[in-house]
């Protein structure tokens, strides 16, 4: 056994590595230690691989309308193989060479294998030993297995899975209906697979505001076959297929075959494996690492960030974090709260949601005189131009202060229109008059933002 001592030790090279970096650039001796590729979940298993496999599924939806506007594609073939190897190509070209990177420093130090807490501030990983006075658990989270019968017993695939398949199955089941399966669904079903998904919400998406979750569910329920407010009971193999049975709220039972059988019910933190608790560090009830507000855990010295706290769970949340992790390790004496004002969120599916700040439900339950302010892309230009029929934007503001409360757009290129009430939350009071003072490009999409935030009035007037 080789004993180590460092400033700091990062475990995790998702986010990890960034703060490993900036620390080791302002002089630190740092380790850092990762089991798995180099990159963590968003480079191997999350936002980059998902995002390009899903712009394929894009392309394909946009064919299919196409006749919409006068274009008859013909012989549209897919080549499922070819689309998996680009993406899988670029990740894996992308971690090895961070991995090359890496391995060519004395600072920060690579380990590689899984780590596990062994006593206070002591760290195993393999035939090394880390000790250090600072810590940062970047370790991320893993897809969340749910106790069903007979699962263990049928090929199943997680998200992870799912990215790296390299044939398309004839037909699939997800269980799960969060952004994940939602994204997966897309991806499978525009390119040719019939999906069912089995949810335990009588909605999709169902953290959404209601009428963006609502809209999602009908636009999915006309693509997809739906089992909502049912779970699934049991799993097993019958020839080459496998079978889901389930039961709803209502007692009433049902059974979806298919294919192939996707996973992806949410995540569960891999604290459990470093075992954190042989340190001291406290989890919540979920097993995710309880935080203070500067990401300190409940010892001093060891700090926190990213899936590992289960607050916001998307990689521009933990890439907000780091800086405030590596300014409160360095200087304790002078530490800043993370301020999670405005964090937005998207969902890359087909129609793409995005969201910041409250829903109403949540406004409404706050108790806050408030103006709710919608528009259909219809009703605009290049909406109209788009043939869009589903996408509308909400906006939430305070009836009284004028601050945006939250906004929510389901729709065409909705994750990218969100930024502009994102900047205006930041902006000053965050009022919407930063929305309506400016001058919107006609006939651009983001005319929509500006119209709903022109249509404000007191709830209870027409939904979108
Ligand atoms: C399919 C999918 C799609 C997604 N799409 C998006 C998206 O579009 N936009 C978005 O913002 N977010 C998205 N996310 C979420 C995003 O990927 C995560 O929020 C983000 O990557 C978390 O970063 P992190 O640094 O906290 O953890 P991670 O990147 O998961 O890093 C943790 C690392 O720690 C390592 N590790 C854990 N335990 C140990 C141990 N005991 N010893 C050694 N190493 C260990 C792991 O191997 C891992 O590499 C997606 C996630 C998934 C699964």
């Amino acid at each position: 056994m080789a004993a180590h001592r460092f400033d700091l030790v990062v475990v995790g090279t998702g986010t990890g590595l960034d703060v490993a970096n900036w620390a080791a650039e302002a002089g630190w001796r740092v380790a850092i230690v990762e089991k798995g590729p180099i990159g963590g979940t968003c480079l191997n298993r999350g936002c980059i691989p998902s995002k390009l496999l899903l712009h394929s599924a894009d392309v394909m939806e946009v064919l299919r309308r196409a006749p919409a506007f006068g274009i008859h594609p013909q012989g549209v073939t897919v080549d499922f193989a070819a689309i998996v190897k680009r993406v899988t190509d670029s990740v894996d070209g992308d971690s090895r060479g961070i991995e090359e990177a890496l391995r060519g420093l004395d600072n920060p130090r690579l380990f590689r294998g899984e780590a596990r807490f062994v006593g206070a501030k002591r760290l195993r990983v393999g035939e090394d030993e880390l000790e250090a006075e600072r810590f940062l658990l970047a370790s991320g989270a893993r897809p969340r297995i749910p106790p069903v019968e007979g699962l263990a017993d049928v090929p199943y695939m997680t998200s992870t899975d799912a990215l790296r398949r390299t044939t398309l199955p004839r037909s699939m089941v997800v269980l799960g209906g969060g952004f994940i399966a939602a994204e997966l669904a897309h991806f499978y079903g525009s390119l040719g697979t019939q999906v069912s998904i089995v949810h335990r919400h009588p909605l999709l998406l169902n953290r959404e505001d209601g009428d963006i979750a609502r809209r999602f569910t009908e636009v999915y329920q006309r693509r997809f076959r739906l089992a909502l407010d049912a779970e699934p009971t049991r799993v097993r193999r019958e020839g080459q297929d496998i079978v889901v049975e389930t039961r709803g709220r209502d007692g009433k039972r049902g059974a979806l075959r298919a294919e192939a059988l996707l996973v992806a019910v949410g995540l569960t933190p891999n604290s459990d494996v470093l075992d954190v608790a042989r340190t001291g560090v406290r989890t919540d009830a979920r097993g995710y690492i309880a935080v203070d507000a500067y990401l300190e855990t409940s010892v001093p010295g060891i700090f926190a960030l990213g899936d590992a706290i289960g607050k916001h769970m998307y990689k521009h949340a933990a890439n907000h974090e780091g800086p405030y992790a590596l300014q409160n390790l360095r200087e304790p004496g002078n530490r800043v709260p993370v301020s999670y004002h405005a964090m937005p969120h998207a969902v890359f599916a087909w129609p793409q949601v995005a969201g910041v700040g409250a829903t109403e439900e949540e406004v409404r339950q706050s108790g806050a005189p408030y103006l709710v302010g919608t528009h259909r892309y219809r009703d605009t230009a290049m909406g109209h131009a788009l043939e869009e029929d589903d996408g509308f934007v909400k906006l939430l503001v305070h009836a009284e202060t004028g601050r945006i409360l939250g906004c929510h757009i389901l729709g065409p290129e909705a994750a990218t229109l969100l930024h502009e009430v994102v900047v205006a939350m930041k902006a000053g009071e965050g009022t919407i008059e930063n929305v309506t003072r400016a001058v919107h490009v006609h006939p651009a999409l983001s005319e929509v933002v500006d119209r709903a935030a022109a249509s404000l009035a007191h709830p209870g007037g027409a939904h979108p």
